[in-house]
Order: structure tokens, then sequence, then C-alpha cells
């Protein structure tokens, strides 16, 4: 096989070839590596990179090779800089977290290593995971595989990047409101968040812990599958964690391709509306519909009624919990810590620490949160956002009795120049309309790609939301659709 080949293969199909014997753990490693020294320095995807780890640990798995190799062994992984990594620097893109080395690997890391799984480098990101371009990261922006003057969605923006590109052939990435699939839309690969509680949480530093997820960014659905049945499935360590064992990816796809594998598919009549999502997406999304239509699929069209609330009261949650989470960024126990001589007593300590360590953004949501959680004001923001939370919730419960799967627009908006809307947060915050409504109800959601824009060719995201606690069938679904797709 020739050079820089082997890192644009998927999981499965390297499994294969390493099965066979046909290629080497270092092959594969070696060719990663290539890519990255080729693309890095005008990408950025990764904050760190463990090139000689890689190699060592290549080396190592080669002597002692099982006799079927399990699905990610030799696999080079990219994992996103808030997830921990023991003893390798883990800074969630922030410069308050400069120099931490964590004591310990997430429980989602230690599977991967446990199953043969080689971690590459950790990826670049929006500050703390709050953004949705990748510009927001103390060690500078992403930038989109598929065209460089363009962002790579957020904020798992290096994990997108690195598989798109081939800098890593899967990664981890993280979903709090939209930043797996967001992403994966913008750079034309596929990106899974899973339901609420079925990946630990444990190890993965806290922004909004009630709509934090570990997600997935692959090449296709299949190697989502595999991710989700290795790193997936309860974990003591993390109280919210649900009693559930993953099944093997075969299982959970088996029967994608049996033609009277028929679902409904419902479509939110409010996804579909010209003002605010951009021509070409609604035109890609359409055609999709007609595609499985043909393909013996239902679509029905429903109502989300209170979707319209879906920003406001995800940015208040999100922004409530994450001032709760990030107050224990004091310069005492990790990261950065403010020096110089006017520091004389704790209170400046802290403080300088916290306004030269946090980025711009952090700070705004840190304001807006400690306000909208103060006395006085509780009552009005923070928990009438949690009780529209609740409203949406039970919109998506009568929605799943009619239909077994939610499909639309992953993004409204098609990937945007650097620096194009780094003067309006606001606007930025709109492109998480269609995905926050997945962390809000703790649903599992997976993005496709959906083609391109004709005339930019920028990728188009399709997103299907499914059924909570039944990831396995959305997992199948999503291969079918891919199917449909010709990806
Ligand atoms: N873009 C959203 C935000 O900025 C989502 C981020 C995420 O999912 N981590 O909060």
């Amino acid at each position: 096989m020739k050079s820089m080949e082997l890192s644009q293969l998927t999981i499965h199909e390297l499994n294969h070839k390493l099965n066979r014997k046909e290629i080497s753990v270092s092959d594969v490693v070696r060719d990663v590596l290539k890519v990255i020294e080729r693309k890095e320095s005008e990408l950025n995807a990764y904050i760190s990179l463990f090139e000689e780890k890689a190699l060592e640990r290549a080396l190592e798995l080669e002597k002692h090779m099982p006799q079927t190799l399990p699905p990610l062994y030799g696999i080079p992984l990219g994992i996103k800089d808030n997830i921990v990594t023991k003893d390798m620097e883990t800074t969630c893109g922030s410069r308050i977290l400069l120099g931490y080395k964590p004591p310990y690997d997430a429980t989602a890391v230690r599977r991967i290593l446990d199953n043969g799984g080689i971690v590459i480098g950790k990826t670049n990101m929006d500050e703390f995971a709050m953004g949705s371009t990748g510009e927001y990261s103390y060690f500078g922006p992403t930038r989109n595989p598929v065209n460089t003057d363009y962002v790579p969605g957020g904020s798992s923006s290096g994990s997108a990047a690195a598989v798109a590109s081939g800098e890593a052939i899967a990664a981890l990435g993280s979903d709090t409101g939209g930043s797996v699939r967001l992403p994966a839309a913008f750079c034309g690969v596929v990106g899974f968040k899973p339901t609420y509680g079925t990946v630990s949480r444990y190890g993965l530093i806290a922004f909004a812990s009630s709509l934090d997820q570990i997600g997935f960014l692959t090449k296709d659905v299949t190697d989502a599958a595999i991710l989700y049945s290795v790193v997936g499935g309860f974990d003591p360590m993390d109280s919210t964690s649900w009693e559930y064992q993953v099944p093997d990816w075969r299982e959970m796809l088996s029967g994608f391709d049996k033609l009277d594998f028929r679902v409904r598919i419902g479509v939110p009549e409010e996804f579909m509306v010209e003002e605010g999502v951009a021509k070409s997406i609604l035109t890609r999304t359409e055609a999709f519909l007609k595609e499985a239509e043909k393909n013996g699929h239902k679509v029905v069209p429903v109502k989300l009624p209170h979707s319209r609330y879906a920003i406001e009261t995800y940015y208040l949650i999100a922004m409530s919990e994450a001032s709760s989470n990030l107050s224990r960024y004091d310069g005492v126990r990790y990261g950065y810590r403010a020096e110089g001589e006017e520091i004389t007593d704790l209170d400046t300590m802290y403080r300088k620490t916290r306004t030269e360590g946090f980025g711009i953004e952090v700070k705004r949501r840190i304001l807006v949160g400690t306000f909208a959680l103060s006395s006085g004001y509780y009552e009005a923001y923070y928990e009438t956002a949690t009780k529209v939370r609740r409203l949406i919730k039970m919109d998506f419960e009568e929605v799943f009795k009619e239909v077994d799967v939610i499909v639309g627009p992953t993004s409204p908006m098609l990937p945007f120049k650097l620096g194009e809307k780094l003067s309006d947060p606001i606007s930025i915050y709109l492109t998480d309309i269609f995905t926050v409504l997945a962390n809000l109800t703790g649903i599992p959601a997976i993005s496709l790609p959906n083609g391109v824009d004709s005339t930019l060719g920028l990728p188009i995201g399709l997103q299907v939301m499914g059924r909570p606690f039944d990831d396995p069938f959305l997992l199948k679904t999503a291969k079918n659709f891919e199917q449909i797709l010709g990806n």
C-alpha cells in the first residue's frame, strides 16, 4: 500500500488489513505521522503530539499481537484536550491549565488503551469547549481541511479536522450543545453524540455537567459504532452513568441493509424554514428525504413547538453550570498561576490568575452564568430555563410516539471564514440551533455528511436524532442512511 493511504482508511478497514497481516501497526502510525508532518502547520489540529510514544507503543503492540485483533488494536486516535490523559498535558485549550498533567486516565481513554488503541495526540478545541468555530483556543485556531480559509466548526475542532485530513483515524470529542456534530458537519465527517449517561464522563473536564457527553468523530457510521461499543457502557466512577452494556458493534448494525428495514422519519417543520437556513442546506436535506422515501422509509412532518426557545434555554443552563464548574480554577490547585510583585494576598492572586488565565468567551460565560444564578435572578433565569427544558423534552416524547427518528440539517449555516463572526457572539450561538436539542433532552444524535454546497464546495451535515437509550437503533438507521447518501 502506498504511503499516505492508510491514514485515509477507516478503523474497520485497517483492522481487516492488520488481521490479515497485510500491514503492521507501525505502518499505520508512520503513515498518520507523515500526514501530520505535512499538514499540521497549516491545520493546527493538535495541542500536543506524542509521535515517539506512539511509535514505541506500536512496536510494543506488535510484540504481543493477539490471535484476533480487537477492532481498535493499533489504531491511532486523537483525543480532545478536555479529556484527561495520565501524565500527558491536558489544557482544555486554555492558558489556565497550562502545564497540567493529570494523574489518571479518563474512563474513555482507559478503555481505548485497554483495547490496543494508540493516543497520537490531544486535539485543539475552543477554550473549555465553549464555542462553535475553533477560534477560541489559547493555542490558535484550527482550520478546515476542506478549505483552510474556513472554520472547521467547534468546539471539537481539532478532532474533526484531524479525522477529515488523515491526521488521525478517528477521534474523541465532547458534545455539550453540538460540539461533536457541528465540526463533523463542517469538515464532512461523521459525528455521534450518544445518549447522556451511556458513555462515562469520568475524566471529561466539566463544562456544563447536565449536558456534557463524550462523542466520536469518525469517517463512517461503522467506526462510530465500534468506538461506542468499546468506550460506552456502565462506569461506577461516574454517578450519572447508566447501568448498561453496549452491544457489540456488529450486533448493533446487523440488518441495516435488509430490504424490510424501514423507519418512520419525523421532519420538524421548525427545521425546514427558508428564513435562517441556507438554501443549499435545505435543498440537500430535501434531496435526502426523497431518496429515503424511494427506499421505502416513511417521511412524516412533525412539530417541536418549544424548539424555538432552544438557544436561550441552552445558553442559560450551559453558562450557569459553567460558572459553577469553572470556579475551581484559582491558581492554587492546577495549571497556570499569575505572578508579580503586586500579588501580596490570596484574593489578588485569584483575581490575576483568572484574569490572565481565561479568554474572552469563557469570561463572558462566567459573568452571565453567575448573574443568572444569583439570588433574586435565579427564578427568572435559571429556574425558568429548566422548566422550558422540560417542555422541550415533552415535545420530543410526543413526536417519538409517531416516528422512529427525527431528521433535519445539523446546522442552519455553512462553514464561514475565519474571523467572520468573531465580533458577533450571538450569531455564533445560532449555529447550534438544531444541535442543542439533543443535549437538553439527553437523546442520541448523529451528523452524517450530506454532500457539499455546489457553489462553495463546503460540506453539509444531516442530523439524525433517536430515542433515548436506543443508540443501537439510531446507529443502525444511520448506517442505512449512509448508504442512501452514497457515502
Ligand atoms: N457551541 C456550543 C457552545 O458554545 C456548544 C459547545 C459544546 O458542545 N461543547 O456552548
